[in-house]
């Protein structure tokens, strides 16, 4: 039981993380841009976000959703995502536990959250994510 609520509260952290990635690959694939330079930042001032700015969906809370710089929204996508994305892996963690079908899974659906932003946000489905 103890080993279960772990495997929980561990998929949760990883899957909101996860996500979070998921969200920098969303907004950077379409317009062709590096997956890891720049590093995290502002899309209107370009600070480079701090560690306590990256953390998944409590960074969102604790900023009340706006830029710590320059007070611009950060769009409710990001947490949304990110949250979404832990909720998942969690329950992935919960019903399969640490195995292969667990991980073919979060994969899966990694795969198929990115397909799913850059549609809605764009109407493309790149092939990048496909191939
Ligand atoms: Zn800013």
């Amino acid at each position: 039981m103890i080993e279960t609520a772990l495997i929980v509260v561990f998929a949760f952290a990883l899957g909101a993380s996860v996500a979070s990635f998921l969200n920098v690959v969303a907004d950077r694939l379409p317009a062709g841009g590096s997956l890891v330079e720049p590093p995290s930042h502002c899309p209107v001032d370009g600070h480079v976000l701090k560690p306590y700015e990256l953390v998944p969906v409590f960074s969102y809370l604790a900023l009340r959703g706006k830029c710590r710089v320059c007070g611009s929204r950060i769009p409710a996508r990001v947490p949304f995502v990110e949250f979404l994305g832990g909720v998942t892996f969690a329950a992935i963690g919960w019903r399969y536990g640490v195995t292969l079908d667990a991980l073919l899974l979060v994969v899966t659906l990694s795969f198929l959250l990115v397909i799913t932003i850059i549609d809605l946000e764009h109407k493309l489905v790149l092939n990048k994510v496909l191939m």
